[in-house]
């Protein structure tokens, strides 16, 4: 019936993490801050076909800020304008989410932000060292959607 699958696709909202569903740090598509907005990134960023990218420093365990493409409706190529120019003048916002976030908070948190992206990280304390916060990938509103729509 609607409801058993309605209360089926909330328990498993309740259940999954945002670690089940992430896309992969390898798999994300990103580019470093020192990049140039020249002929060649930005065909690579068309071509990538994604609206929201990741900027990272040094490493790409280390994400500072995030490009939207539209960001770039007026940006000329032939000027080579330094990516850092695009995104500090835009300045969107980076949202953070534990690995452990159940899908139905990751949900809510979407619902009351203006972002549908974020950054998901867990607490590594595997190692010798002192416990650090390790970049796992990245979750979208997209990716809660289609568990919702698998699970029904
Ligand atoms: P929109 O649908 O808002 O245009 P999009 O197609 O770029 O955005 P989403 O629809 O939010 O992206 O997500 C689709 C899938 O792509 C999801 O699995 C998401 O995790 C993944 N994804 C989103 N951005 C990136 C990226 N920069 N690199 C790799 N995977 C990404
Ligand atoms: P994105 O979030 O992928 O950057 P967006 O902000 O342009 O895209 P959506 O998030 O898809 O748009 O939609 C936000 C709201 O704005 C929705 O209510 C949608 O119907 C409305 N909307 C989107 N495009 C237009 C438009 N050209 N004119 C008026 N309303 C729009």
């Amino acid at each position: 019936s609607e409801f058993v699958k309605e209360e089926f696709s909330r328990g498993t909202l309740r259940i999954k993490t945002v670690e089940d569903i992430l896309t992969p740090l390898k798999d994300c598509f990103m580019l470093p801050s020192s990049a140039v907005l020249d002929f060649s990134t930005m065909s690579e960023i068309m071509q990538s076909g994604y609206t929201r990218v990741p900027i990272y420093e040094e490493e790409r365990s280390n994400i500072v800020e995030i490009l939207y493409v539209k960001d770039l409706a007026l940006v000329d190529p032939e000027d080579c304008t330094p990516m850092t120019t695009i995104t500090k003048f835009y300045n969107h916002p980076l949202h953070f989410v534990f690995n452990d976030t159940k899908l139905d908070a990751m949900l809510e948190e979407f619902k009351k932000g203006n972002s549908h992206m974020a950054i998901v990280q867990k607490v590594n304390n595997e190692g010798e060292g002192d416990p650090f916060y390790e970049v796992l990938g990245l979750v979208t509103l997209e990716d809660v959607i289609e568990e919702i729509i698998k699970s029904e």
